[in-house]
């Protein structure tokens, strides 16, 4: 309205102008020219505001182009601001005011296509409406506006100065005129701008609303979260987006929607539901719930809502995503919680930070183990709260295997909070990001405490002695071969002494175990006393011990110093009642003399002690190449024993028994004999001693015993009442079970037990649980001979214990007959004894009719040696059991 009054008023006052220019076109030609620039000023204001008035008409029309400014009026434009710059080409200001406005009004057109497009690009692109372009237009039109009326007011001053004095009324004709077109410029210029902004006010809510529903469509369309309207008082689903249609596997318009949720949860989704209503909140978050597919497939979702008005329906606008991977993610870790939290080893979970670890979780063990609180734990140093030292070597190289991404492993020296020490066993491993370099550490670890005092106790039995607490042969592997490395460090001789009790075995038998157990002591504590502490003494087995002698100058002054430990034994000291004053032989090897090597030391000092022993009690001797060389032999002989026995070389020669009254042979002694491929026939007293060392004498006698029991049962289907005697040796008593073999045997091989008897010596009277073996065997009905009666240490007192069916007197003692008073003596009173005692007394090593004689003489029941016949093999023995050899009876 206030436009198309400002519109009038303009042009009134343009008509009037000009009807009065005209009519008094002949007074000034420059009150002419001032006129027409005021006209073409007009024009101009004309022009711009008929393309403003186009612009605002075409805008938000598909298809806008140059509207407000066409060819034809930029041209109009164009000529009205030649024509203006000519006729004011001589006012200076007037002139520039119209450059000016010829570049505002260059610009213009410009800003209006500009404001054109982005209106158009928002309506398609679905972009704001950017009302920026478009106020700038706007001040530039005002700009224009100003300027125009500026130079309007300036050519109307200058008109009614040429005009004042002789035109006065015409004057206020056109001040009237100016005032009016002045008001209607202002008039026009706010009802464009009033005009102009409500259209781009309805242009952009037609256009943001349109948008907004375009938007909103496609937004609920394509979002991959499940949503859905549903009415709240029908519960009716009104749409769903094609996410929920695929969440739900149904057509989900104008379905329930209690059907989207397992039957047992619908009561409390309604009751929910009208909580939320009654609440007057606009919208809110509904939690994770259990929806369920039409496959019956129950899921979990987290629902957020939201009411509005629905096509005039109180509805619910609901988004549920489907968090059943996350659900089930989060009770998983929740398990493994629990279970990290059950677990009984301590468990400590690190954070790398800054170079140091820093724990972020401890569970319930950790402080069970540690003493540590989870608090005080959690942001603390991880080596710190695990109680060990950052700085330590075994620390440091669980750290560098961690960083290199490693898991590793240790036994570690820990603390508790109160500062007691404890063993862990500990496991680390490195837990990584999405990155390749380790983000945090899990350490599992437990007090082990218990079990390594429990491997302490052990590796000191097993290295220690029980009786003497000294280390045993165990204990000196274990360090021999430092002593020997710290001597070759040094650059110092080294002597190893090794000492064999002599009468040890003699002791034992006669004082018995307990007081050998003393003497055993005894030995050690002397021996110990002799030596530094840098020095070493061992019980290395039995009675034999071994030093380890360094730091006291050459070889010379070593064996002075093991001279002194054996003479330090040789001091009597009471064991009960006796008297009892240990020996020792000694051997003695030097590093580096003999040797280098730790353990062909032992073995030379070892060597060196069997040949002091040879030479007789409480010797010593230092190594040398021959006792190597000898030494070698045995063991040669020992391993060409080994191959002999499997290979079954052992074979076995009868000596005839000959009773002396009759001179018939009731009886053979069995007796081993080895002749190896290369050595030739090899002595049994060579080799059975050996034997018995090695151990390998538990085999010869069971070939033995087997040999002979096959081929006493074939004599004895002839020979009834024959008895063969087989030797036992008393490391068969100790190592085997000799009754059980025993029964097995003469199982296995048919002989009766009558026809058997087992030769043992004294010692083996007097070992430990011999009398109870012997029980047994006799119980198996075989009898038992007593073999070199009178050479051992056997009292009387055991022989009446246990009574044997023979006793066989000594060789030694047969050779003294008709030499040796003293032997006829003892052969007497062995004889007498025998009958005494019941038992029958066998002479050994008859090799003389006069020892026979003596021997009848006196009573002897049996005898056996080579004046009747040597050992032979079973075809020869068996012509004896004819009585072929019976004349040997007779002088
Ligand atoms: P031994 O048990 O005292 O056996 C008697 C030894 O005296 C045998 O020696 C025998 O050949 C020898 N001998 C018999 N009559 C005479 C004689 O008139 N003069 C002389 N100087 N010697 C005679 P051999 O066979 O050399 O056996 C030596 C020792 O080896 C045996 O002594 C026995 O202790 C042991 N031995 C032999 N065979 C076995 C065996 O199978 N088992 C065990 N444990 N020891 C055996
Ligand atoms: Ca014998
Ligand atoms: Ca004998």
């Amino acid at each position: 309205m206030s436009a198309i009054l400002a519109v009038l008023v303009i042009c009134v006052a343009i008509y009037a102008s000009i009807s009065a220019t005209f009519s008094h076109e002949a007074e000034d030609r420059q009150l002419r020219s001032a006129l027409l620039v005021t006209s073409d000023l007009e024009e101009l204001l004309r022009l711009h505001v008929a393309a403003n008035t186009d612009f605002l008409n075409g805008v938000g029309k598909a298809g806008y182009g140059s509207w407000g400014w066409p060819v034809r009026r930029a041209t109009a434009v164009a000529k009205t601001y030649d024509r203006l710059l000519d006729e004011l080409a001589n006012f200076r200001d007037a002139s520039e005011k119209m450059h000016q406005l010829r570049r505002l009004s260059a610009i213009w057109p410009e800003q209006l296509d500009a404001a054109a497009r982005n209106l158009a690009l928002a309506d398609t692109n679905a972009r704001s409406v950017q009302p920026a372009s478009l106020q700038q237009a706007n001040r530039t039109l005002g700009s224009i506006m100003v300027l125009l009326a500026q130079v309007s007011a300036d050519q109307r001053e200058r008109i009614a100065r040429m005009q004042f004095a002789s035109q006065d009324q015409l004057v206020r004709q056109r001040i009237s005129l100016a005032v009016a077109s002045a008001v209607g410029v202002l008039l026009l210029l706010f009802a464009l701008s009033m005009r102009q902004r409500a259209a781009l006010a309805k242009v952009a809510s037609t256009i943001a609303a349109t948008e907004a529903q375009r938007r909103f469509q496609e937004y609920f369309e394509r979002h991959p979260v499940a949503m859905l309207i549903f009415d709240v008082n029908s519960f009716e689903i009104l749409t769903a987006n094609a996410a929920a249609q695929r969440q739900y596997g149904c057509e989900l318009r104008a379905a329930s929607i209690d059907q989207l949720r397992p039957a047992a949860d619908v009561d409390d989704f309604r009751r929910d539901l009208q909580r939320y209503v009654a609440s007057g909140d606009s919208g809110g978050l509904g939690g994770v719930r259990r929806h369920k597919h039409a496959d019956g497939t129950v899921f979990y979702v987290d629902i957020t809502y939201h009411f509005l008005d629905f096509a005039g329906r109180d509805a619910c606008f609901v988004t549920a995503h489907n968090v059943t991977a996350h659900e089930a993610a989060k009770k998983a870790l929740r398990l493994r919680s629990r279970a990290l939290e059950a677990s009984r080893n301590a468990v400590v979970i690190s954070s790398r930070e800054e170079g140091d670890s820093v724990v972020t979780y401890v569970n319930a063990a950790f402080a069970r183990t540690t003493g540590r609180s989870v608090d005080e734990a959690t942001g603390a140093s991880h080596w710190e709260m695990i109680g060990c030292d950052p700085a330590s070597p075994d620390v440091r190289s669980i750290d560098e295997s961690l960083n290199a991404g490693r898991a590793c492993s240790g036994l570690f020296r820990s603390h508790r909070c109160d500062g007691s020490e404890y063993w862990i066993e500990l496991n680390a491993s490195p837990v990584f990001g999405d990155g390749d370099q380790p983000t945090h550490f899990v350490t599992v670890f437990s007090d082990v405490s218990e079990r390594i005092r429990y491997q302490d106790q052990l590796r000191i039995q097993a290295y220690e002695d029980a009786l003497t607490h000294l280390p045993n042969r165990l204990g000196l592997k274990a360090r021999l071969g430092d002593l020997v490395k710290h001597a070759a460090d040094q650059g110092t001789t080294l002597a190893l002494v090794f000492l064999d009790i002599d009468n040890f075995k003699e002791i034992n038998d006669t004082l018995g175990h307990t007081a050998g157990d003393e003497v055993l002591c005894e030995v050690a504590r002397r021996l110990s006393m002799t030596v530094s502490s840098a020095e070493l003494v061992v019980r290395y087995a039995g009675d034999e011990f071994v030093a380890v002698l360094h730091g006291r100058g050459d070889a010379d002054s070593l064996v002075a110093a093991a001279d002194e430990m054996k003479n330090a034994l040789n001091v009597g000291f009471c064991v009960g009642d006796a008297l009892v004053v240990p020996q020792a032989s000694v051997g003695i090897a030097v590093y580096p003399d003999h040797s280098t090597d730790p353990e062909t030391l032992l073995g030379y000092a070892d060597a060196a002690m069997y040949q002091a022993k040879s030479t007789g009690p409480n010797s010593l001797q230092l190594f040398n190449p021959e006792i190597a060389s000898r030494s070698t032999k045995r063991a040669l002989m020992a391993q060409a024993l080994r191959r002999a026995i499997s290979s079954d070389e052992i074979s076995v020669v009868y000596q005839p028994r000959v009773n002396s009254i009759t001179g018939r042979t009731i009886g053979f002694e069995a007796l081993a004999r080895w002749c190896d491929p290369e050595q030739g026939f090899v002595s049994p007293s060579l080799f059975i001693p050996l034997a018995e060392e090695t151990g390998s004498i538990v085999s010869i006698g069971e070939r033995v015993l087997e040999q002979a029991c096959r081929q006493t049962a074939i004599w004895a289907q002839e020979y009834p009442d024959l008895v063969v005697s087989v030797n036992v040796s008393p490391v068969q008593f100790e190592r085997s079970d000799l009754p059980f073999v025993i029964a097995e045997t003469i199982k296995r091989t048919g002989v009766c037990a009558h026809n058997l008897e087992l030769e043992i010596t004294e010692g083996v009277l007097m070992a430990p649980r011999s009398l109870a073996t012997l029980r047994a065997l006799r119980e198996l009905g075989l009898s038992i001979a007593i073999d070199d009666f009178g050479s051992g240490y056997s009292s009387l007192s055991y022989i009446r214990t246990f009574m044997a069916d023979r006793l066989k007197l000594d060789m030694s003692f047969v050779r003294g007959i008709g030499c040796s008073r003293a032997d006829e003596v003892i052969v007497r009173a062995v004889i007498a004894l025998g009958k005494t005692l019941g038992m029958r007394v066998v002479a050994e090593g008859v090799e003389t009719p006069e020892q026979l004689e003596f021997l009848v003489d006196n009573g002897c029941d049996e005898v056996q040696g080579f004046w009747f016949a040597p050992p032979s093999e079973a075809v020869t023995a068996r012509s004896y059991l004819r009585g072929e050899h019976a004349a040997c009876m007779k002088r």
